[in-house]
């Protein structure tokens, strides 16, 4: 309707009968596309506007202008505005001058080749559960024309389209106008729907699980509680859960590698038939079936990315809310994950999970939790990592508990009195759980994103936020249980010595299994020296899995505990223990 108001029309070519509403989807079509290109050619004016002296570096005053020059406020991701830079930065490497606008930077937006029914009316659309198998068939009834150039009104006929609805689809759930699309001759619908659920609130919780993102660990994660005083203390059960992909990200790194050298291919082929072409030869028929092979290749390989980037993004959203649920928690605290390059966590994990991968994230999980009525808030990144979440000393960062050296992995608090020692994304979902409950007035609804985010730390706020660890009473109250003998150790001496050339040499072993030598491919690396001494592994190992197949075999979480049968608060049972002051 907005380009009808500003008097933008959409001319129908000589001859044609088009209905005005179809007209109207069409509009509605170009004009998203316009309002995200509008939105990217604000960006990219701001960035040119203020553009710094080092594109690699801004300096603190740079970074401010870019904000106060920028729309929305400033609220932009600041992963996307680096990705704007390093844009910027390589036109101006190739052309040795800054672009005018993202025209100079960018292509044209397309459509896509889809049709949103969204904007259309009963007219045109009606969509409804089939009346013979309303829980597993859906009709859409629309008009459309029966021949490429429709001249009349009687050229367009309503026309039945029967699809199954997947099983995940509730029966109560009411479906909503979809998008269709045509993808390789099928058509292809995307029905969204809707169901009653109860609203997600943005403060008063008391409850929350929160979650931090890693390299190596892709999401480790815990429940915090809020006490009931006077003055509401920030506890933790600190039993964190994990959730690892290292597997799936490795495919995903290989999948990368492979398409890029796809594109290299095929940028080279493109130039040997150009340059034929310039010189008035016809190419060599030989390299236009090679670039079309690569090119089906390309388009196979980006497909397959998508899809294990889209299952990542669903297993993970998956993990997330059903912890949330069996923590009886009301909100998800969760980083920014688009900010994560301002953090320094490297590189990898920048080219591992594309900016698209990460919106994904969060918006899977946001509409995972939403169903449930758990609110999903993003809190901001700055130092949740750096400081200990008992006493909020600065830790001290080194490569792993018994590795002094600094490093990257493992955190210690040189407070004496606390002498709190972790992994780093273990003490960081504390940190980030404890800014999200301390800060819950603070909560904003982001109106571009659609989630709730807190946007700025209160330094006094922050200060009260130290975590406190309910542990397990093991203080010693009585003999210690008699443990049974693991039935595997051998109850007869071992044999006598034999010196026989080719047997083994006896009566020296200690008593435990024979040792075998390892026959699995596996268990040949050299720190795996056999049944009885199996080193940590240090990489993942699918089990039981072949190459590329099997998500699930590549993917592992903590499982999720039952729900809490009391508050952990009150008790004073075994299993969920009292609380001892931590620090
Ligand atoms: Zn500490």
């Amino acid at each position: 309707m907005a380009l009808r108001r500003l008097g933008w029309p959409v001319t129908v070519p000589q001859g044609v009968y088009v209905p005005d509403r179809v007209v109207r989807i069409a509009q509605e079509q170009a004009g998203r596309v316009l309002r995200s290109a509008w939105w990217r050619a604000e960006v990219t004016a701001a960035l040119l506007a203020t553009w710094p002296a080092d594109p690699a570096r801004r300096t603190e005053g740079e970074w401010e202008a870019l904000r106060a020059a920028l729309p929305d406020g400033g609220a932009v991701a600041s992963g996307v505005l680096l990705a704007r830079t390093r844009q910027i930065a390589a036109f101006q490497a190739r052309h040795s001058r800054l672009p005018a606008d993202v025209t100079e930077c960018e292509s044209a937006p397309g459509a896509g080749g889809q049709v949103v029914l969204a904007a259309a009316d009963r007219q045109l659309a009606t969509l409804q559960r089939c009346p013979e198998d309303p829980f597993r068939y859906a009709v859409l009834t629309l008009r459309m024309p029966l021949r490429p150039d429709p001249a009349c009104r009687a050229d367009w006929h309503p026309v039945r389209i029967r699809f199954r609805l997947p099983p995940h689809v509730p029966a109560a759930a009411v479906l909503r106008p979809p998008t269709l699309r045509v993808r390789e001759g099928r058509l292809l619908l995307d029905v969204p729907y809707a169901q009653a659920v109860l609203k997600p609130e943005r403060a008063g919780h008391r409850r929350a699980v929160a979650f931090d993102w890693g390299l190596n660990t892709l999401l480790t994660g815990g429940t915090l509680y809020l006490t009931d005083e006077a003055q509401p203390r920030v506890v933790t059960d600190a039993r964190p859960v994990y959730f690892r992909a290292t597997g799936v990200l490795a495919k995903a790194d290989r999948l990368r590698i492979h398409a890029e050298r796809i594109g290299a291919r095929i940028d080279r082929l493109r130039t040997l038939i150009t340059s034929r072409q310039e010189r008035g030869m016809r190419p060599d028929p030989w390299l236009v079936a090679k670039l079309a092979a690569l090119e089906a290749e390309r388009d196979r390989v980006a497909r397959r990315r998508t899809r294990l980037n889209a299952a990542l993004a669903k297993a993970a959203a998956r993990f997330m809310t059903d912890h949330a649920i069996a923590a009886g928690a009301s909100v998800i605290y969760l980083e920014d994950l688009r900010d994560m390059q301002a953090r320094g966590k490297g590189r990898t994990l920048n080219t591992r999970l594309s900016q698209t991968v990460r919106g994904a994230f969060v918006t899977h999980v946001r509409h995972r939790a939403a169903a449930h009525g758990i609110a999903v808030v993003i809190v901001p990144p700055q130092g949740t990592s750096k400081h200990c979440p008992r006493c909020l000393t600065e830790f001290r960062h080194h490569k792993a508990p018994n590795r002094r050296a600094a490093g990257w992995a493992w955190a210690t608090c040189p407070n004496i009195a606390c002498g709190y020692s972790t992994g780093r994304d273990n003490a960081a979902w504390q940190r980030i759980g404890a800014r999200g409950l301390t800060h819950q007035h603070q909560t904003r609804l982001d109106r571009t994103a659609g989630v709730f985010v807190i946007r700025s730390v209160v330094e006094a706020l922050d200060r009260t936020g130290t975590v406190q660890h309910q542990t397990r009473d093991r203080t010693k109250s009585g003999p210690t249980n008699k443990r049974p003998v693991p039935g595997k150790r051998r109850r007869v001496p071992a044999p006598p010595g034999n010196r026989g050339p080719t047997a083994r040499r006896g009566g020296k072993r200690p008593a435990g299994r024979t040792p075998t030598h390892p026959r699995h491919r596996s268990r040949r690396w050299s720190r795996q020296q056999g049944p009885n001494a199996i080193g940590t592994p240090v990489r993942h190992q699918p089990d039981g899995a072949r190459l590329g197949a099997g998500f699930h075999r590549h993917a592992h979480t903590t499982p999720t505990r039952g729900w809490p049968s009391h508050s952990p608060e009150r008790s004073r049972t075994r299993g969920i223990a009292q609380e001892t002051q931590a620090d």
